[in-house]
């Protein structure tokens, strides 16, 4: 376990990834942190993580995929006051290489993985709708939140 009052970047600390059950597993990647510096930076303000490292027991107590990338440090789950999930969502998809949104939780799902099953999904209802290819783009997500009547 590292201190924590680690510094990672300008505006993140270690212990913001740290596990949630208090193993103290904490080893979140350095690439993703200034993935969230650099979005951090683009909306200006305080982006709060929801969920950073996780051990294995963890994440499937709290009903985690088996191969999250949150067991890696590799993902975060994060929110931001003043700034709606969509345009948060919009924001991140110039940095990052995956983005799940969680309208029903109000937060967003972001990682440094290969896009598979596709670089979008949104999880509501319990149901996950994946946009696959030639609909993976931002504005088909969009389109989808729209229809749905999310937004
Ligand atoms: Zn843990």
């Amino acid at each position: 376990m590292t201190e924590y009052s680690d510094k990672l970047s300008k505006n993140f600390q270690r212990a913001e990834f740290a596990c949630g059950c208090g193993c103290g597993y904490d080893d979140i990647s350095p690439k993703l942190v200034d993935k969230l510096q650099m979005l951090r930076d683009l909306v200006g303000k305080p982006i709060i993580v929801t969920s950073g490292c996780r051990c294995k027991l963890y994440n499937s107590h709290i009903g985690g995929v088996g191969n999250s990338p949150h067991l890696t440090g590799k993902a975060s789950d994060i929110y931001c006051d003043g700034i709606d999930i969509y345009e948060l969502a919009g924001r991140a998809d110039l940095i990052f290489s995956r983005i799940g949104l969680y309208p029903d939780n109000h937060f967003i799902h972001v990682d440094i993985v290969p896009p598979h099953p596709s670089k979008f999904w949104v999880r509501h209802k319990g149901e996950y709708k994946y946009f696959r290819p030639p609909y993976n783009h931002y504005d088909d997500v969009m389109n989808y939140i729209f229809e749905e009547k999310l937004r």
